[in-house]
């Protein structure tokens, strides 16, 4: 079986960021994606505004102009990173979601699921850089009635929830952008922060101008200091500055983050840290495995602009090792 000098497991912004590179320092390697590039982006709300500028999502020294510098939605940066793939003739292998990673005399042989028939695939490579994200493993509260239906961890269309009386819980740039869209989408929004104020949370200020906005319209009804007690069908227990309350919701909507899924790296002896993220060398970003890297929202680097530099470390070590053979 042929043996790659490096492969890729994940094809969003970081590891398409992170093939470029590997492209422009000739490794042999190739990129294995579960589903069609930046998954995660696809399955985020249609429609949904980055909080960052179109020139901090860039990956590759791409431009990537937006009509009146505005933040790009969804659809236009599922756009540009579908064209810088193509422009860069990417080796990415889609639909295939790497399972098992096991160690070998060389390096790792890599088994993965090829969809849509289900079909067993098998690769050899002497670095593997893991760039899975965090998408689709979102933490949940902690408290009864948390896994009844009507408690959502994302939402697709914000016409959905049309006059529909809606809980969010979350004190993040996504719980702070989901407020404003459901508001617009004419949804009876309160939303529910754990900060003794709306200018105490994570939100940017353009997200915070709006929701404010929004809640002087009476749009937006916000609930500080807020810790949820109770979850029953028809309503929501909770404890809040303004008191404590039974508040009568036809949803919950669930923002308050995401978690590194363990499982594809604790197997190998992958060392974690508090975070629950991969511990890493900062320089190189190899893990304790050696010859095992991470990049992207699976290390700690949350925002693209950072993270398409930093794992550019990782190639370089690799590189550096392909070269010393
Ligand atoms: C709502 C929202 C808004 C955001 N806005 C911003 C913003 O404005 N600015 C910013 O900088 N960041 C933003 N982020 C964060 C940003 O999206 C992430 O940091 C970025 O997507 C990380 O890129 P990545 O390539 O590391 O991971 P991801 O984009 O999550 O890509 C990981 C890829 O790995 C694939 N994968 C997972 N497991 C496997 C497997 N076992 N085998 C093969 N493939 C696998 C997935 O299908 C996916 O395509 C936002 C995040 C969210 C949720």
């Amino acid at each position: 079986m042929h043996r790659y000098d490096l492969i890729i497991i994940g094809a969003g912004p970081v590891g398409l960021a992170a093939g470029i590179e590997a492209k422009r320092t000739e490794l042999d390697f190739l990129l294995l994606e579960a589903g069609t590039i930046c998954q995660s982006l696809v399955e985020y709300p249609i429609g949904m505004r980055f909080f960052s500028p179109a020139d901090e999502l860039a990956i590759g020294g791409y431009p990537f102009p937006t009509p009146h510098d505005e933040k790009p939605t969804r659809e236009i940066a599922l756009n540009y990173y579908r064209k810088v793939a193509s422009a860069e003739n990417l080796p990415v292998r889609t639909y295939e979601r790497v399972e098992r990673i096991e160690r070998d005399a060389e390096g790792f042989t890599l088994h993965a699921l090829r969809l849509p028939h289900a079909t067993q695939a098998q690769y050899q490579a002497r670095c593997v850089l893991v760039c899975t994200g965090v998408w689709g493993k979102e933490k949940r509260l902690q408290v009864e009635g948390a896994d009844l239906p009507h408690v959502l961890t994302r939402y697709d269309e914000p016409i959905r929830f049309w006059h529909r009386r809606m809980l969010i819980v979350g004190s993040g740039n996504s719980a702070g952008e989901a407020a404003i869209r459901l508001a617009d989408a004419d949804a009876q929004v309160w939303l529910a922060v754990d900060q003794p104020a709306l200018e105490r949370c994570k939100f940017r200020p353009f997200i915070l101008r709006e929701i404010q906005l929004r809640v002087d319209e009476n749009r937006i009804t916000p609930l500080t200091e807020a810790q949820i007690l109770r979850i029953q069908p028809e309503c929501v227990d909770l404890r809040c500055a303004q008191g404590v309350e039974s508040l009568p919701v036809d949803f919950v909507l669930t923002l308050i983050g995401l978690e590194p899924d363990r499982r594809l790296m604790e197997p190998l002896g992958v060392s974690f840290g508090a975070d629950g993220k991969p511990a890493h060398d900062p320089e190189t970003y190899e893990t304790n495995v050696a010859g095992l890297f991470v990049g992207g929202a699976l290390s700690q680097d949350g925002f693209i602009y950072v993270a398409r530099e930093r794992v550019g470390r990782a190639i370089e070590a690799i590189r550096e090792r392909a070269q010393n053979r």
